[in-house]
């Protein structure tokens, strides 16, 4: 595992590394109820190169936990809802309200299981709560919910008391970087040919020489992949939906000594979320939505539920209101890291010479 490159300002964390990762923020972590030192559930995903936040789930109370962290609500565009139940929505309309007072700059797009808009629309007309921006409600299904140029996201039903989705949120694959000290050792002037050789293409240089762009890029670079997985019990579904992932975010509400609970109320345990992240192959599994009773002091307690779930899935976090997870880019090595210096291809008196030799 690479060095941790979080540096802790007593429960806050202030990141040293990349700039360029995606950041996951939990601002809740607990299941049903909140507790002195977790609220219901809430993430935020900050998105590299954008000044944007998505924001997964709105327990009652995630506005109190944006004003404790240093996150603006103001940069929220995209709402993801996993299921109706109180402790992922009762914060929305509070959330929504105090965003519009403060003079919301942009429109705010919603998703979630059908009946998100008909409840929103319900408490608007109830409190009488006008938006001063435009808030679209999207309906999700089974496939793809979100797409542009740079991230896809796609979503699948879980296993729960009422209907409840999964988000898989990708980052699309990059070109792979240039290397420009390659391009200044080969002797091929800046200029619009570092353009063609950044695309890939084959540039001709005034006295013959011939470069290939690709000699000078690095492989594509794979984009990240983040999965949430909350409220549900076991499911092939969840397995399927977090194939390879970067980071499994899964909840476990219950230890894996009270299976029967998490049977009968339809949630998962420690154990459960080690076994989906172990089928599905990812790297990281993150656990929240943890249930109050193992508050310490207990004879359960949540250290114990981590323990349980490393046995079977080593790389497993346990996540605590405001600590924050950077997902880096996948970088691959220029091609100087790694092989010879270009030749030029044909066409040259220079390259006939090298042959000659
Ligand atoms: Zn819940
Ligand atoms: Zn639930």
């Amino acid at each position: 595992m690479e060095a941790d490159p979080r540096v802790d300002l007593g429960g806050f964390y202030w990141f040293t590394g990349d700039t360029i990762a995606v950041q996951v923020t939990f601002l809740g972590t607990s299941s049903g109820v909140p507790t002195r030192s977790r609220n219901v559930s809430g993430i935020v995903l900050k998105l590299p190169q954008r000044s944007e936040l998505w924001l997964l789930d709105c327990g009652e109370g995630t506005q109190h936990q944006f004003l404790r962290s240093d996150l603006r609500p103001s940069q929220i565009t995209r709402i993801f809802i996993t299921h109706m139940h109180g402790d992922h929505i009762f914060g929305l309309m509070g959330l929504l309200a105090s965003i519009g007072l403060a003079g919301q700059p942009h429109p705010i797009d919603l998703y979630g299981p059908p009946p998100l808009a008909d409840y929103l629309k319900a408490c608007q007309r109830y409190s009488q709560t006008r938006f001063s921006f435009p808030i679209t409600v999207h309906p999700v299904e089974p496939g793809v919910i979100f797409e542009d140029e740079e991230y896809l996201v796609t979503c699948a039903p879980l296993e729960h008391r009422v209907p409840a989705f999964g988000y898989r949120f990708v980052e699309k694959d990059r070109p792979g970087r240039f290397d420009l000290d390659r391009a200044i050792a080969a002797g091929i002037p800046a200029g619009p040919l570092y353009g063609q050789l950044k695309r890939g293409e084959t540039v001709t240089l005034p006295d013959g020489q011939r470069f290939n762009g690709q000699d000078f890029c690095a492989p594509p670079e794979t984009g990240r992949k983040l999965v949430y997985c909350t409220d549900t019990v076991y499911c092939d579904r969840a397995v399927t939906l977090a194939a390879g992932a970067d980071v499994l975010i899964h909840e476990a509400t219950f230890a894996h000594q009270d299976a029967q609970l998490a049977f009968d109320r339809l949630h998962s345990t420690s154990t459960m979320a080690a076994q989906t992240a172990l089928g599905a192959g990812v790297e990281a599994l993150i656990l929240t939505h943890f249930s109050p009773r193992y508050a310490p002091g207990n004879a359960i307690e949540l250290k114990d539920l981590l323990d349980e779930a490393r046995a079977i899935f080593p790389n497993t976090h346990m996540a605590k209101d405001f600590w924050s997870y950077e997902i880096p880019r996948r970088r691959s090595p220029l091609p100087s890291a790694s092989s010879e210096a270009p030749q030029p291809t044909q066409g040259t008196k220079k390259a006939a010479k090298i042959t000659e030799k």
